[in-house]
């Protein structure tokens, strides 16, 4: 049986096909925002690379942000319950997850099933998300992918002081004109994720194994910074933002069964 999960996310839309909920057929991640064709994009692309046909798939589940504006999914299911089982999949020891995508991150405690059994979110302030890390990499004329390359070379990470995305703009333009290394300022800029979202992860608790998940996750840069700040090791998967997309397409698998 195979089935589909689709997470529709503020920056990116995440797909994943799973056969007999257990083995990953195909995934796929496309920059593209609510509104555009990048979920249809997304499904084409796991579709292709699976070999199956659109009727072939049993069930879809639709989670993320752009869940409930999409109309081809059989269910909808919030993207904190698909992150815990998702999460839960690959690595069934880990008890808290620390998510942080494009425009939110939230912080989730998960009981031996995978279930999500508390939560805290920040979806009000850019710093502390993607987002963030997105208005710093177009400031220093980086790709999103290279800030934990240039965060590795760091030797004095800078201090942003800054709690507010815009003033963090200022302040980096300012050290960069001040001679501030690049590489330092990116420390900075990753440490000062870390130090925001680590405070909303004390607020529900961190119990361990402790992973991270979305799309903030591959850089290494804040999850180091996170592991310094939290004092714990911190678990990753290379699928960390298709996580989502993974725990819909197990969503789909249960509901394809009863
Ligand atoms: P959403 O579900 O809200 O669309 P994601 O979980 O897909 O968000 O995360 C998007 C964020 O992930 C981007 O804002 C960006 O900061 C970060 N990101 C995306 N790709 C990479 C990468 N290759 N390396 C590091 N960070 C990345």
């Amino acid at each position: 049986m195979y089935t589909l999960g689709i997470d529709i996310g503020s920056t990116t839309s995440k797909a994943v096909i799973l056969k007999d909920g257990t083995e990953i057929m195909a995934s796929s991640i496309v920059i593209a925002t609510v509104g555009t064709d990048g979920v249809s994009q997304a499904i084409e692309d796991v579709l292709k690379d699976s070999g199956l046909d659109k009727s072939q798939i049993s069930c879809t589940v639709a989670t993320g942000y752009g869940r409930q504006s999409y109309e081809g999914a059989d269910y909808q299911v919030s993207e904190l319950s698909c992150h815990a089982l998702g999460v839960h999949h690959v690595c069934p020891d880990v008890r808290t997850v620390i998510d942080i995508g494009g425009q939110d991150a939230k912080v989730l405690s998960l009981n031996e099933q995978g279930r999500m059994v508390n939560f805290v979110m920040n979806d009000k302030c850019a710093a502390g998300t993607g987002r963030f890390l997105d208005v710093m990499a177009n400031i220093l004329k980086l790709d999103i992918s290279e800030l934990e390359v240039e965060a590795a070379k760091a030797v004095k990470p800078a201090s942003i002081s800054s709690t507010c995305t815009v003033f963090a703009e200022s302040e980096v333009i300012s050290q960069l004109a001040a001679g501030t290394e690049i590489p330092d300022l990116v420390a900075g800029i990753c440490q000062s994720v870390a130090t925001r979202v680590a405070s909303l992860a004390r607020r529900v608790g961190i119990k361990e194994q402790v992973s991270m998940s979305g799309g903030v996750a591959r850089n290494a840069g804040v999850r180091n910074a996170m592991a310094k700040e939290l004092g714990v090791e911190i678990e990753y998967n290379p699928m960390a933002q298709l996580m989502g997309a993974l725990g819909a397409a197990l969503y789909a698998y249960e509901k394809a069964k009863s």
